[in-house]
């Protein structure tokens, strides 16, 4: 039996994150995207209107949502601006390593310090010199008498120069490749690291992307996260989990497009009449209604295998990819329809279309997901 309908808490949750998009982030987005103003302010907000850290468990003072609520979510955050959405939710993505296999203490000390009061964390597993390939990450970890020390360069970090506390990844021998990597969770204000803003991005320009450097960064036995050698496990499971919140984003921005080009296809006149009387201009807006029909499903899918205990590590790479596939081609159109205007600033889909691009690219590129999707495939 499927079903299709919302619970009235669901209902009232995206009500409550459309109306938080349209008074909070759309009135702001244009101007903190062209100066790269991280939206602290709009955080602080998201944070108090209990927007903020969606799958910190209840008896640690967060709502326990599943993935599913979260896409939800994360679909009308979205529709308002893919950067400050990015500053919004970043911390899921570091939430999630410590709720796979983080101790009770330390569930306690960094996600309850999540919902307290607003603070940021940072997901920092990508280094200049390895992506894709994670199990060639450069970072480096030794024990040292009580203490484990951390070499090593992080870069492109969501929200790694503002979070108050990191989940990072390091090895203990290169040649160990995946089996070498080890997960560790410590506050970023300790001596050994130091972080950079980095600037000049195409889109979600509001969003903190940083560099993170640990230079004999000296952090304590108890800051290691489940078990030494299984940090790279860690991080797989944690994308499993994250990347249907990417099909939602892809959804949040898509729906906009087509919201704009709707309203100006009725507006803008050509030949004698409105563009929405051409063919072609409403086969293209037909094209994008359909593609969010399919993005929807996909990505609730994967969100509901998700939340009943499946890893459905292809399903999510399919919501992933396809969603993520559909946005970007949405986007481009949408500046079609546009016309000259769409390719001016004054006008929104300029930006989801360098926003949607991002989509493609980090938790684990287009390519990336067709090798996990095509692997289960081909397995035995
Ligand atoms: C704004 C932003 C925010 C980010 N946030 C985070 C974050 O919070 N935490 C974090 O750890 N990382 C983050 N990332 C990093 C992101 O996940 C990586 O950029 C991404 O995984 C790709 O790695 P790369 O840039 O090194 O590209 P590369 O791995 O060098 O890839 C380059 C190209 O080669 C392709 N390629 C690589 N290997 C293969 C292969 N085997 N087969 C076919 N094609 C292949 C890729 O698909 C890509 O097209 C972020 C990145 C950006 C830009």
């Amino acid at each position: 039996m499927i079903g299709f309908d919302l619970t009235d808490e669901q209902r009232e949750l995206k009500a409550l994150a459309r109306r938080f998009a349209e008074q909070e982030m759309i009135p702001r987005a244009r101007e903190y995207d062209e100066k790269e103003i991280f939206p602290r302010d709009v955080c602080e907000k998201a944070h108090r209107a209990g927007l903020m850290n969606f799958a910190v468990p209840r008896e640690l003072g967060g709502a326990g949502m599943g993935v599913l609520d979260t896409c939800l979510i994360q679909e009308e955050l979205n529709y308002g601006c893919a950067g400050m959405s990015n500053a919004i939710s970043a911390n899921d993505l570091g939430t999630l390593p410590i709720l796979i296999a983080g101790n009770p203490a330390q569930q306690r000390e960094y996600l309850g310090m999540l919902v307290e009061k607003l603070s940021f964390c940072a997901f920092a597993i990508t280094e200049p010199g390895a992506g894709s390939d994670v199990a060639s990450m450069a970072a480096t970890y030794r024990r040292d008498g009580d203490s484990f020390v951390l070499n090593g360069t992080k870069h492109f970090i969501s929200n790694g120069s503002v979070a108050d506390w990191i989940v990072t990844f390091a090895t203990s021998d290169r040649r160990l490749k995946h089996k070498g990597i080890s997960c560790f969770v410590f506050p970023s204000s300790l001596p050994g690291v130091t972080r950079n803003r980095m600037h000049g991005k195409l889109g979600q320009r509001a969003a903190d992307t940083g560099e993170i450097v640990y230079d004999e960064l000296r952090i304590p036995q108890d800051a290691l996260v489940g078990r030494e050698g299984e940090g790279f496990k860690y991080a797989m499971g944690t994308f499993d989990r994250s990347r249907p919140e990417i099909g939602a984003i892809a959804i949040g921005v898509s729906q906009r497009a087509l919201d704009e080009c709707v309203k100006y296809s009725r507006q803008r006149v050509a030949f004698g009449q409105p563009i929405a009387n051409f063919q072609a201009i409403q086969f293209m807006m037909a094209d994008m209604a359909a593609n969010l029909e399919a993005m929807r499903l996909l990505t609730y899918k994967a969100a509901w295998m998700v939340d009943r205990g499946e890893l459905p590590n292809a399903v999510s790479s399919q919501a992933k990819l396809f969603s993520s596939e559909a946005c970007m081609r949405i986007t481009i159109d949408a500046v079609q329809i546009f016309g000259g205007y769409g390719y001016m600033k004054e006008y929104p889909v300029e930006k989801l279309m360098r926003d949607a691009k991002l989509l493609q690219i980090y938790e684990g590129t287009s390519q990336i997901q067709r090798m996990v999707i095509a692997r289960d495939l081909l397995k035995e």
